[in-house]
């Protein structure tokens, strides 16, 4: 039995050791990402655990960190790329390229140039579309290699109700146009595969609406035939709320099981943020407590440029008063410097009672987090560290200002 196949389902955020988060800040400064590879490797391995005979990869723009892309190598993990820049540090990373997936959803050009140069020398590489018209572009680049087909199941799940249909019309060809699609991708390619990537952030309440959608990919699936793998993509949640209970996985693998039947191709999946949402937090010193009569705004150094999460899906971050967890709890909005109401990581929170210069952690800020992180107010993006045992690096340096401007060019330059 590998290690980790037995390890916890959720790290939460009171799990972290204090003592170590706040030297940790004293050392690096803030904010700082805070991410443990140890956690990193034990989710891929409990995931990879629950699905004995398929194929995991990790889908990387959850996280493309060369710290996160190495560890999963050295785990045994493939890598799912969507972006030119995501296969080019895949490879960097150590990753061999026959065994990337490149998922082009609407490539510009320099994209699927530089995935078709990448094939030529890599014949293992699979190159998965959503559209006719990137099949054509690959046929004009004299691309005829693996392909996957894309589709769309026509249900989504997690927290897709926020995404307009039009919007999902954006991924992958409609399913009744998939053998259709399929004898003419025959034609020019070799047809490996069928891939949709079905939801997001999905937890037990939702499984079931997930697995309807993976029975109709599947159903699919069989309709063309003559297949090497069904690759059903990623969407596993975390629970970001303290009292939301995890996805066990061992189940969750039959059912998806169960759901996709009896198929003559190899099961893939591409877990993106199950694998490192809850192995990364946000360390973030208090700079400000306003007390007012309706409210307490702690005021930190953190903000949405930090993680964009909150004012961009409205997530919940767990959040704790590392320096002092054990003071009464005051009812508390946490805010960051950018002059925005969005700029704004919680309200009406129970937070052990915040002063000035307390360290606070943000939790399960591993997925989506610095990928999504910005210089918005100039703001150079935080120092990342990496945790491992009892180890400790420093896997990205703090930006500094001249960072910001590094691209920018004075008149006659
Ligand atoms: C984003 C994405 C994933 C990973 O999704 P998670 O919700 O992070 O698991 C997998 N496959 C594709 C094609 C994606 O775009």
């Amino acid at each position: 039995m590998s290690a980790g196949t037995h390890s916890p389902p959720v790290r939460r955020l009171t799990d972290w050791d204090e003592r170590r988060l706040c030297s940790l800040a004293a050392r690096h400064g803030t904010p700082l990402y805070v991410l443990d590879l140890a956690r990193v490797r034990e989710n891929y391995r409990r995931f990879d655990a629950a699905f004995p005979e398929a194929h995991v990869m990790y889908a990387a723009k959850a996280h493309t960190g060369r710290a996160v892309l190495s560890t999963l190598l050295d785990a045994g993990a493939d890598i799912e790329c969507a972006a030119r820049g995501e296969l080019q540090r895949a490879v960097d990373a150590g990753a061999d390229p026959n065994s990337l997936q490149y998922t082009a959803v609407n490539p510009p050009a320099r994209d699927l140039d530089y995935a078709v140069d990448l094939a030529a020398g890599n014949p293992g590489l699979t190159v998965t579309a959503g559209a006719r018209d990137t099949f054509d572009r690959l046929a004009e680049r004299g691309y005829d290699g693996r392909v996957a087909i894309r589709i769309n199941p026509g249900i989504g799940t997690g927290h897709h109700e926020k995404v307009a249909t039009g919007k999902d019309a954006k991924f992958g060809i409609p399913r009744e146009q998939a053998a259709d699609v399929a004898a003419s991708v025959r034609d020019r390619f070799d047809l490996v595969g069928l891939h949709a990537h079905v939801g997001s952030g999905v937890l037990s309440g939702d499984l079931a609406e997930h697995c309807r959608a993976i029975e109709r990919v599947a159903t699919t699936a069989r309709r063309v035939g003559d297949l090497e793998f069904l690759d059903i993509g990623g969407g596993f949640g975390v629970p970001y709320r303290e009292d939301e209970p995890p996805l066990e996985m061992g189940p969750v693998g039959k059912r998806v099981r169960a759901a996709v039947g009896d198929l003559d191709a190899r099961l893939a999946l591409e877990p993106g943020r199950y694998v490192v949402a809850d192995a990364e937090l946000i360390l973030t010193r208090v700079n400000t407590v306003k007390r007012v009569p309706e409210t307490t705004v702690v005021g930190v150094d953190a903000s949405l440029a930090t993680l964009v999460r909150p004012a961009m899906f409205d997530a919940y971050h767990p959040i704790r008063n590392v320096s002092a967890p054990d003071r009464e709890p005051e009812s508390v909005a946490v805010g960051g410097p950018c002059c925005t109401s969005a700029d704004v990581f919680c309200t009406d929170r129970p937070v052990a009672r915040p002063e000035r210069e307390a360290v606070l952690a943000i939790g399960n800020a591993g997925a989506y987090g610095y990928e999504l992180a910005s210089q918005f107010h100039s703001q150079p993006r935080p120092a990342e560290v990496a945790i491992d045992g009892t180890e400790t690096r420093l896997v990205r340096r703090r930006e500094q200002l001249q960072d910001v401007c590094r691209v920018e060019q004075s008149p006659g330059e």
